[in-house]
């Protein structure tokens, strides 16, 4: 199994140097999160992720999690690591102090959720999904429900679910089967079954809090007839203890692909009692507004990935010997040439490397917008920030995720066959990765959101958020000679960007499956002018400081900076004459002819 180390110099150099993370202390209500007081956060992140969740990823997988009479075992070492990572006060990071949280900006919680997603992706997706519960609760619950379950989401004590997935209702919630009738005291009975549902029964907390869609028996059909409930594993008594348990078991526990050691379970609710969280028949609203997030978190699961895989292909890459360099031995006290200096195997490793600096640059960027667009005093700046960040959760979940298997499959060939073998752990990040790419909705659908909800949204202003600071930092550089090779690729293909916006955005007003047949091609053109985008600017800091202390640094972002621009941006160019081929190509095959 390949080492994790988390890439602290790296993260230091976004936040501090590129971001400039230092105006997060300047808003109200954050003024302790100092950079300094991050860093100190994000080196005690670090060593939980690297001394305890690390270690037991390869065992976790070997083991995965047991069943037995509706009882869900996580594998040996979890329950130990999730009582250390409670303690050590890792659940509560982002939560509001008044209810027990600490507070800090959001920012802080996304580079900790990358290096869980690195060390351990099963681990994490059990605080995670608590995350999305006690959001939820927080934007749509009464102050009844919200002083019932955040404090006990937030402390880590009870875990959360989201009870979205039925047989028959996968991407379209509209199926949604499981219904809602009215109880005692305002309370609701519930009865459906769910399935896939991540961390739906295990023995890592003493109360499970799912976050269920249900319908009510007037809910109108499809999605806007549905309605979201808090149901618990155990009822709480009014002073907060643990009361009887409630209608809801699980009854199956999946055999899946990989994240072997996060419970996927089928969970029955047989007149469970559950709460209404927000408004009758506004299930899927309150869902929408959270799923932004979610799909941020998803896409920092596959950056994980993508990091550790590349990190244990480097490693390989110096340590394993076969072959001469084309340009004559590099090794030659040595039988033969560590694999690094091979330009294929190079080529892999910078493919890995240029995309996973890039998109950590795009997230921080974007978690540190979220920040921005909660407390900035200016309202205007709120909602500029507030815009981007609606923007980017589709390029950033499908564009990562996608980077998180292509990255494990990389590594995977630079280890040859004995990336096939087991023992090894690279095969692991393979199955782990592939996940990503299909929960929180499926990558295809992300690209349907960009393309039919956030394009259009207020004529283009979503877009415009991202157009005009990538422009107006083209033409700043117009003077800067050193800045060329990296702003005129940019300016190619953020013209090709804005003609192929100008496409879809056009056709598909007149022939929606042809904007939809592009969909795919236009999420990755964008994802590749966004890495563009943040290469430039990394460029732009580097070029600077090569003859400093550190210029080692800053010469390796020069030279990933030029792999990027001359060996993967090119694809703008196709990715941007496919897409514009129409629907034809893609529905002209008659369904027989399959
Ligand atoms: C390990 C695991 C954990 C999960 N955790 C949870 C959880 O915690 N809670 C929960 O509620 N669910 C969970 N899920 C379910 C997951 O979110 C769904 O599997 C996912 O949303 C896709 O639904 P589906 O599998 O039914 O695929 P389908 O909806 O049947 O889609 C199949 C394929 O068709 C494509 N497709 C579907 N509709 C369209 C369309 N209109 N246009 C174009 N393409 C389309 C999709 O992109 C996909 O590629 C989990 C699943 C797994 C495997």
């Amino acid at each position: 199994m390949p080492a994790y180390k988390a890439p602290l110099r790296e993260m230091r150099f976004l936040l501090e140097e590129l971001l400039d993370v230092g105006q997060l202390s300047r808003l109200p209500g954050h003024e302790e999160a100092t950079p300094d007081t991050i860093a100190a956060i994000l080196a005690a992140g670090a060593e939980l992720c690297e001394r305890e969740l690390a270690p037991l990823n390869r065992p976790g997988d070997e083991e995965g999690c047991h069943f037995e009479n509706g009882v869900v075992r996580t594998p040996a070492g979890f329950a130990e690591a999730y009582r250390t990572f409670v303690a050590g006060g890792w659940t509560s990071l982002a939560a509001d102090p008044a209810y027990g949280g600490q507070g800090l900006p959001k920012i802080v919680n996304f580079v900790i959720e990358e290096m869980i997603s690195s060390a351990n992706l099963s681990f994490g997706i059990y605080p995670g999904l608590s995350g999305g519960a006690y959001q939820a609760l927080s934007l749509h619950g009464s102050d009844v429900l919200k002083a019932r379950y955040l404090p006990r989401l937030a402390d880590g004590s009870w875990s959360g679910t989201m009870c979205l997935t039925e047989p028959q209702c996968g991407t379209d919630l509209g199926l949604v089967r499981t219904r809602a009738v009215p109880g005692e005291d305002g309370s609701w009975k519930i009865t459906g079954n769910k399935i896939f549902i991540s961390a739906g029964e295990h023995d890592l907390t003493e109360n499970i809090v799912h976050l269920v869609l249900a319908r009510l028996p007037d809910a109108p059909s499809g999605t806007r007839g549905i309605s979201l409930f808090v149901v618990p594993k155990f009822l709480p008594n009014a002073d907060g203890t643990l009361g009887p348990r409630n209608g809801v078991g699980c009854s199956r526990l999946e055999h899946k692909m990989g994240i072997r050691a996060a419970a996927t379970c089928a969970i029955d609710f047989d007149e469970a009692v559950g709460w209404l969280v927000g408004r009758p028949h506004k299930g899927m609203s309150a869902m929408f507004t959270m799923m932004n997030s979610a799909r941020l978190g998803v896409g920092l699961q596959g950056l994980g990935i993508a990091e550790i895989a590349y990190q244990g292909a480097v490693a390989y890459a110096r340590e394993r010997l076969q072959g001469r360099s084309p340009s004559g031995a590099k090794a030659p006290d040595k039988l033969a040439d560590p694999l690094i200096v091979h330009p294929d195997v190079r080529r892999m490793l910078l493919t890995m490397k240029a995309q996973i600096e890039a998109s950590r640059a795009l997230a921080y960027w974007i978690g540190l917008e979220i920040d921005l667009a909660g407390r900035h005093p200016d309202p205007a700046r709120r909602q500029a920030a507030d815009d981007l960040v609606a923007l980017m959760p589709p390029i950033i979940k499908s564009g990562f995720t996608d980077l998180g298997f292509a990255a494990a499959n990389l590594a995977v060939q630079v280890w040859g066959g004995h990336g096939y073998i087991r023992d090894n752990g690279m095969e692991q990040l393979v199955r782990d990765a592939r996940i990503c790419q299909l929960y929180e909705g499926a990558n295809g659908i992300q690209a349907l959101d960009l393309v039919g909800r956030k394009l259009g949204t207020g004529t283009g202003r979503l877009l415009r958020r991202f157009f005009h600071p990538v422009a107006a930092f083209i033409a700043e550089q117009q003077g800067d000679a050193a800045m060329a090779e990296f702003t005129l690729p940019l300016h190619k293909s953020l013209a090709r960007l804005q003609q192929a916006t100008a496409w879809v955005a056009e056709t598909g007003l007149r022939r929606p499956e042809a904007a939809a047949a592009a969909a795919s091609e236009y999420l990755e053109l964008f994802g590749l002018v966004a890495l563009a985008y943040m290469w430039a600017r990394m460029a732009k800091l580097a070029l600077g400081r090569q003859q400093g202390e550190d210029g080692a640094f800053y010469q390796a972002k020069l030279a990933t900076a030029r792999f990027f621009m001359a060996k993967l941006l090119p694809r703008h160019a196709s990715l941007s004459t496919s897409l514009m081929a129409g629907a034809e190509p893609v529905m002209a095959l008659p369904e027989a002819g399959f």
